[in-house]
């Protein structure tokens, strides 16, 4: 099942190039007290009643996706969680560019371990990324995104995938400097997640999808998620022997090759296998 948030707040069943509004299903779920508000996503944590709602209930107004905009599938993540350095390609890349490593010899995940970005940067692709510090270098980076679905600690790797509700492509954007990672990837809009949520019963093993980013219709990173230093699975059991991992935690798996600079008027295109396209304007 494709779910996405769309135009002012609309819950969207996608099929192929349609989007059904499907934002009357919602009156059935669960009301939460308006305060304090849980450290989830209320939709990915009602998601199983939800897709039993989605299945029943009569398809609601039919859109073209192309007339619609998609706003981030998940809407109030706990936090979102990168993962640097995590394929050796960057690795190399990153070191042979000083741009990049600003003066230091940059290691992989294994030294860095894991990173949160601020939930404040976070957008969905039709609101696209709104630059900031432009004098300095600004890059993409296309990764593939595992959206946690239930509360889990000390997960084993073996059961990891259990934990996924789902998947989307995301563009982890990078201010390049010397500061902190989670300073410099959380501008307004760095986060950017879509076009949609497929759900994990579609996309299966995630350990071999290709991600494909092009700028402008030129092809600047096309890798498979099989060169991941730690996989999905082993992100998740990582990541939850520090921290409770909850509905709509947003798991960003890291960028392999091919990033680059981007400028105001580029346009971005981000497509992973299963998961769909997401276009992004860059202002
Ligand atoms: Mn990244």
């Amino acid at each position: 099942m494709k779910i996405c948030r769309f135009d002012d707040d609309r819950l969207g069943l996608v099929e192929g190039d349609e989007v059904f509004d499907m934002s009357a299903t919602l009156d059935g779920v669960a009301l939460i007290k308006p305060w304090p508000m849980p450290q989830e996503d209320w939709l990915i944590a009602n998601l199983a009643r939800l897709r039993d709602e989605l299945r029943r209930a009569p398809k609601g107004k039919k859109h073209r996706s192309a007339d619609v905009k998609f706003l981030s599938p998940i809407a109030n993540p706990g936090k979102i969680i990168g993962a640097p350095v995590n394929y050796m390609s960057h690795l190399a890349e990153a070191n042979a560019d000083k741009e990049i490593s600003v003066g230091v010899t940059v290691k992989t995940i294994d030294h860095y371990g894991l990173f949160l970005k601020a939930n404040s940067s976070l957008v969905g692709a039709s609101e696209g990324i709104a630059l900031g510090l432009t004098s300095r270098r600004n890059d993409h980076e296309g990764e593939l995104v595992a959206v946690i679905g239930r509360e889990g600690r000390n997960i084993p790797e073996a059961d990891a995938l259990e934990y996924v509700a789902g998947y989307c492509t995301g563009l982890d954007m990078t201010v390049r400097g010397v500061e902190e990672r989670s300073l410099r990837k959380s501008l307004d809009s760095y986060t950017v997640l879509g076009p949609w949520l497929t759900t994990a019963d579609e996309v299966g093993d995630p350990s071999d999808l290709m991600i494909h980013l092009e700028v402008n219709g030129e092809v600047r990173q096309h890798c498979s998620t099989s060169h991941l230093i730690f996989g999905v699975k082993k992100l998740i059991a990582y990541a939850s022997g520090f921290y409770s991992l909850k509905p709509g935690d947003v798991i960003m798996t890291g960028t392999p090759a091919g990033v680059g600079p981007v400028v105001t008027g580029d346009r971005i295109s981000l497509a992973i296998d299963k998961l769909g396209t997401m276009q992004v304007a860059v202002r």
